[in-house]
């Protein structure tokens, strides 16, 4: 295959992002889609405890409130409402691709709880939501003979001239070439920052690199500052990935405990606020780690609903079922982004940004838990529909490649833009 030929649509990024753009676009569309690492190897496959709905009508108001509380009440109203609103028809349609969410006895689905949320409406498949939801849409889309997926290549940097984009640089990692890749319009959905980021729940290879493109492109990014960190994540010594210890172990009933064994704060407060308290506990106690207690789940719950967790910490030497593990939080998500707007449009023609990478308001300062899959999956979606009316670009500008070549240095300077773009923002707030 000709991959340097002309394409209707380049996507970099094989999240639920990425993938549900594709997925949208015109049958027939030419689409190229990118992937740093193996296709599998994204985010959307590690979320664990769900993605929220709105349950029915009378929970509209509730969910809103919610959202925005956890937010700081930054958020912007009119997106969090468009999330919501859009919420039960996208889960029709995740039925649809073939995802197996809970559901009880008489088949009716099962909602659970997490942090922040007045009441149970989140959906989930053991707990392992986002392997369930991504290999669904990543079948699909494999299925689709327009759709051509470029395993470990990634996005050194977008094609652009005159406020347009016209595709991107692309840097296979296997053979070390640069090329360029031009396309009509070009989605940027290459996830979060926690690459950057000593510890964080993050695969390694998401390293932000969308929002050093953008800004080195004139493209508008905001509160590059709002970092949302994991109140519990598995506590070791080893060096890389964290590994999350869902909050939905904590709407079950598990709670935290201080070196003295007793309780310290509401376990089902927002994440930056639980957050808060385990670092003053742990800095009251001088430890390295607080204890969570799962034996108030119980032995069924634990197996039946958090069977990964269990083998996890068995694997680590701690039987969940009889005795506490350590946790300590970890960075978990990016709230800020590529500034988009209700339809995914960057204020740049023809570039589009989706999921993590993207800052579309839902979020505010602080992410309600199992918000994300769904606010990625929705705007992927609105992007898909609106990128069409670029309509076909006949300009393939010229792309120097030489600045690409040396990889770690390029990374180092996109690192450093982010970094320092972060703390700019956190100094003016
Ligand atoms: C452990 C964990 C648990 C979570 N649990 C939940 C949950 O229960 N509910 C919930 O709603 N959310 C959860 N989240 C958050 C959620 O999973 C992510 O926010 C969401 O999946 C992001 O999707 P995405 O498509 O934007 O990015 P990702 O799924 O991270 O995909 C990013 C893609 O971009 C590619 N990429 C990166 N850089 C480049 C580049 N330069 N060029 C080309 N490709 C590139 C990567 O290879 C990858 O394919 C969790 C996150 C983690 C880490």
């Amino acid at each position: 295959m000709n991959i340097q030929k002309k394409w209707d649509f380049l996507i970099a990024g094989t999240g639920v992002a990425g993938l549900n753009c594709a997925l949208h676009l015109p049958a027939g569309a030419e689409i190229l889609m990118l992937s740093k690492d193996a296709a599998d190897k994204s985010d959307s496959f590690l979320a664990q405890g769900g993605i929220c709905v709105l349950r029915s009508p009378d929970d509209f108001h509730g969910y809103f409130e919610d959202t925005m509380r956890a937010g700081h009440y930054e958020n912007d109203p009119e997106a969090v409402e468009l999330m919501i609103r859009s919420s039960p028809a996208l889960i029709r349609e995740l039925i649809g691709f073939g995802v197996r969410f809970a559901r009880d006895e008489s088949g009716a689905l099962r909602y659970t709880r997490e942090g922040g949320h007045s009441r149970p409406r989140i959906l989930f498949h053991d707990d392992v939501t986002g392997k369930e939801i991504t290999s669904c849409l990543m079948r699909a889309v494999r299925r689709l003979p327009n759709v051509h997926i470029l395993e470990y290549c990634e996005l050194a940097d977008i094609i652009a001239e005159d406020g347009e984009c016209f595709g991107g640089v692309v840097r296979d990692l296997k053979s070390g070439q640069l090329f360029p890749v031009y396309a009509d319009a070009t989605l940027l959905a290459t996830g979060g920052v926690g690459g950057l980021w000593e510890n964080s729940t993050n695969y390694r290879h998401l390293t932000g690199d969308a929002l050093a493109i953008a800004m080195k492109n004139g493209v508008e990014v905001e509160h590059l500052d709002y970092v949302q960190i994991h109140p519990t994540t598995f506590y070791s010594e080893k060096h890389g990935r964290r590994f999350l210890i869902s909050e939905s172990v904590r709407g079950e009933g598990a709670v935290l405990l201080g070196a003295d064994g007793r309780r310290f704060c509401n376990e089902l407060l927002p994440r930056d606020i639980v957050t808060g308290e385990i670092r003053a506990q742990m800095q009251k106690d001088g430890t390295k780690y607080v204890m969570l207690d799962l034996r108030p789940v119980g032995e069924e719950t634990i197996c039946g609903h958090f069977p990964t967790i269990f083998r996890h910490c068995l694997e680590e030497g701690y039987d969940v079922r009889k005795e506490p593990i350590p946790v300590v939080p970890a960075q978990h998500y990016f709230m800020g982004g590529v500034k988009v707007d209700k339809d995914g449009r960057t204020n740049m023609k023809r570039l589009y940004a989706a999921g993590e990478t993207a800052c579309n308001g839902v979020h505010g300062k602080n992410r309600l838990a199992s918000n994300s899959l769904l606010e990625s999956l929705v705007w992927a979606e609105r992007a898909a529909f609106s990128m069409p009316s670029e309509g076909k670009s006949a300009r393939m500008p010229e792309k120097e490649l030489a600045p690409y070549s040396d990889r770690a240095a390029l990374a180092a300077d996109y690192a450093k833009m982010i970094r320092e773009e972060a703390e700019r923002e956190a100094y003016c707030d």
